[in-house]
């Protein structure tokens, strides 16, 4: 397939011009001021269009196996691709586990069949329960370059600790979800003055400060690099950035709902509010929006959370906590940097070159079929390709997902810049919003 996006502007690490990109087996083989049509070109006229490396999801729910009446691989994927994602990292929180070689294959196997490069976060503790260290070694071998128990934190210092130690000479990287369970126990919003008033149990800010605070220690101690998962409190950016300071190999994202909704939305008792960590106060939600603008973090992560609509519709306390994100995560973080003020170099930086970087995604990998993500538009580089409109405005409307599943709390909310096109290992996948 030859594809020629004409008149885009493309967007560098640190550059910005106006130019056609051809893209031929694969790979980009032309960007100039001006490229003729060779006969059989698809043409994608991209003016006004950044047009950058495709976004890359270090967060991604995909429920399978074992909840696929939520979403599947292939189903998440094609949400991913809408979203202007031409990778995402699959979450392990799955039933069973992703925590060794047998489901690890399963899932890189699906997903090199579906429409975006799909690599696998694996666990870190068999079962995510904590105790037992998981293989990460041998699915290391397959190419895995995350480890999480996401969902849950890793509890116990000493197991975090010993896991730290296992991953360092594997040149595997750790994530955590930072929630001390003794201080959430029972929570479902964020705990404050008004989780007291609306009579729902709090999840303090505090407990994800402890876990951050413990676990920087931990990697000043193993020296083994460590990423924070979707941080939602001023302190625990304020942490990580001093020890990014000090030398720490240290990285984190934030999530988009904890800087555009704060904990004022679960006053309407609707668990599509419901989120772990929650939302937070005002003061935290400027906070995370200030680290997105400021270099305070490094990449925007979905944290994708389909759910069935039937466990949606339970009571806020009893509904299970996450909410969808890849379809509207690209224009929710133009909005967070600024809107029509936004950097484009700020914008691919933290949904795809950051996020490549993290999960090791920067080069193709045989192991797993995966092509390389997150680079400059450039002769040569796998054309995984995203053609985003900032100037575009749109109405997202949750019955017209590729998700399987419906909570969005975003429904109905007028959004600024739209993805236009993805194109995925040289194949145009989404083309003026729609899957090709
Ligand atoms: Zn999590």
């Amino acid at each position: 397939m030859t594809i020629l996006i004409r008149r885009g502007t493309v967007i560098g690490v640190t550059t910005r011009h106006v130019a056609d990109v051809l893209v031929r087996d694969g790979l980009v083989v032309d960007v100039a001021e001006r490229i003729d049509a060779p006969a059989g070109t698809t043409v994608i006229e991209a003016e006004g269009c950044w047009v950058g490396p495709g976004l890359v999801d270090l967060h991604a729910h995909l429920r399978e196996p074992g909840r696929e009446e939520a979403e599947t691989i292939e189903s998440g994927a094609r949400a991913g691709a809408v979203g202007g994602y031409s990778a995402v990292v699959a979450m392990p929180n799955t039933e069973p586990a992703l925590d060794n070689v047998a489901l690890v294959s399963y899932v890189l196997e699906r997903g090199a069949r579906s429409v975006v490069d799909v690599a696998v976060a694996g666990a870190i503790t068999q079962g995510r329960r904590g105790e037992l260290l998981a293989p990460m070694g041998e699915m290391a071998r397959l190419g895995v370059r995350l480890f999480t128990d996401d969902g849950d934190g890793v509890q116990s210092a000493s197991v975090m600790r010993r896991a730290l130690e296992y991953a360092k000479p594997l040149g595997v990287r750790l994530a955590q979800h930072c929630e001390e369970a003794s201080l959430v126990d029972g929570g479902s919003m964020n705990e404050g003055p008004l989780s007291g008033r609306l009579g729902l149990l709090g999840r303090a800010a505090l407990a994800e400060e402890v876990m951050v605070l413990r676990d920087l220690a931990l990697v000043r101690l193993t020296g083994s690099p460590l990423h924070f998962l979707h941080l939602s409190t001023r302190r625990s950016l304020d942490l990580v950035a001093a020890a990014r300071a000090e030398g720490l190999p240290v990285t984190c994202e934030v999530a988009p709902h904890h800087f555009t909704l704060d904990e004022g939305s679960c006053a309407t008792y609707d668990p599509t509010f419901k989120v772990h960590p929650p939302l937070r106060s005002v003061d935290d939600v400027a906070a995370v929006r200030d680290a997105l603008i400021n270099a305070g973090c490094d990449a925007v992560a979905s944290d994708h959370a389909p759910h069935a609509p039937e466990l949606k519709d339970l009571a806020f306390d009893e509904a299970p906590a996450g909410m969808l994100g890849l379809e509207h995560t690209a224009s929710l973080t133009l909005e967070g940097l600024g809107g029509v003020d936004a950097s484009p170099q700020r914008f691919f930086d933290l949904l795809s070159r950051g996020p490549a970087r993290i999960a090791q995604l920067r080069r193709a990998d045989e192991r797993t079929t995966l092509s390389g993500h997150g680079g400059e538009v450039s002769v040569g580089e796998d054309a995984n390709l995203v053609l985003f409109d900032p100037a575009a405005r749109w109405r997202v409307d949750a019955r017209r997902l590729q998700s399987r599943a419906r909570n969005t709390p975003y429904d109905g909310r007028e959004l600024l810049g739209r993805v236009r096109a993805t194109i995925v290992r040289g194949r145009l996948v989404v083309n003026d919003n729609e899957l090709v």
